[in-house]
């Protein structure tokens, strides 16, 4: 069984008279302990992609599949119970909240998904070198930080799915070469992970790249 499966989505947006197909019938399949990067060029449909798989957002059409459950048209009280159990997320606009700290938003993500574990807390944050940041606020954090305690939180209860959306985006290097090291330990324990990124040093370590141009998958 596939860890992910998402079949011939489609999603429309409309302002005013205009409409952008921002998916066009796009099918993909993530098995467990597999890294897929999705890629292409701004505006092609990859966060749309990710919201609609992770059910943040709902496709006009076609249907998602996490461990065999169907996440797609159903209220999203049970959309966000699928997701709190199965998916870890890091969204492009950020996943931490401003009131808490590093290390309080690492630990409320576990406390949300009923998973308190302070040992996986403090070897989480120091296995993503932010121990020396947990008390830092959000606003205090570099950008090589803020990535690194968001994706702290999207693995804070090491989620069979990993989704992300340009993770490295705003890193340099070495954060990269470190959170990519995140990503690849994940293939050991059977978590699957699907990015969407710019970057090929990223796609490089990718089982298998997707991409997308215009709302259709043109290769992989
Ligand atoms: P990418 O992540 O590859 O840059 P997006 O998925 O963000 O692409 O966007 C795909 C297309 O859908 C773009 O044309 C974008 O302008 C449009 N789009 C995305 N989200 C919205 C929205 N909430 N409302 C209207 N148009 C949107
Ligand atoms: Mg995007």
């Amino acid at each position: 069984m596939s860890a992910l499966e998402a079949h011939e989505l489609y999603r429309f947006f409309h302002i005013g008279d205009d409409e952008t197909a921002a998916l066009r019938g796009v099918s993909l399949t993530v098995s467990s302990g597999e890294i897929v990067a999705v890629m292409g060029p701004s505006g092609s449909g990859k966060s749309t992609l990710l919201s609609c798989i992770t059910g943040l957002d709902e496709p006009d059409a076609g249907r998602v599949e996490v461990a065999g459950k169907r996440l797609t048209r159903r209220p999203e009280v049970e959309r966000a119970r699928i997701r709190a159990r199965y998916f870890g997320i890091v969204l492009q606009a950020g996943n931490l909240f401003p009131h808490l700290t590093a290390e309080q938003n690492v630990r409320f993500q576990m406390q949300l998904a009923g998973k308190l574990d302070e040992r996986r807390l403090a070897f989480l944050l120091d296995s993503i070198e932010l121990s020396h940041r947990a008390s830092a606020f959000p606003t205090e954090l570099s950008g090589g930080e803020t990535a690194r305690a968001s994706l702290a939180v999207a693995l804070a209860t090491d989620p069979p799915l990993l989704v992300a959306d340009e993770p490295t985006a705003e890193v340099d290097e070495g954060t990269e070469k470190r959170l990519i090291e995140h990503f690849e330990a994940r293939r050991m324990s059977a978590r699957a992970t699907l990015l969407a990124t710019h970057s090929e040093a990223l796609a490089r370590k990718a089982d298998r790249v997707i991409w997308l141009s215009d709302g259709r998958i043109v290769d992989g």
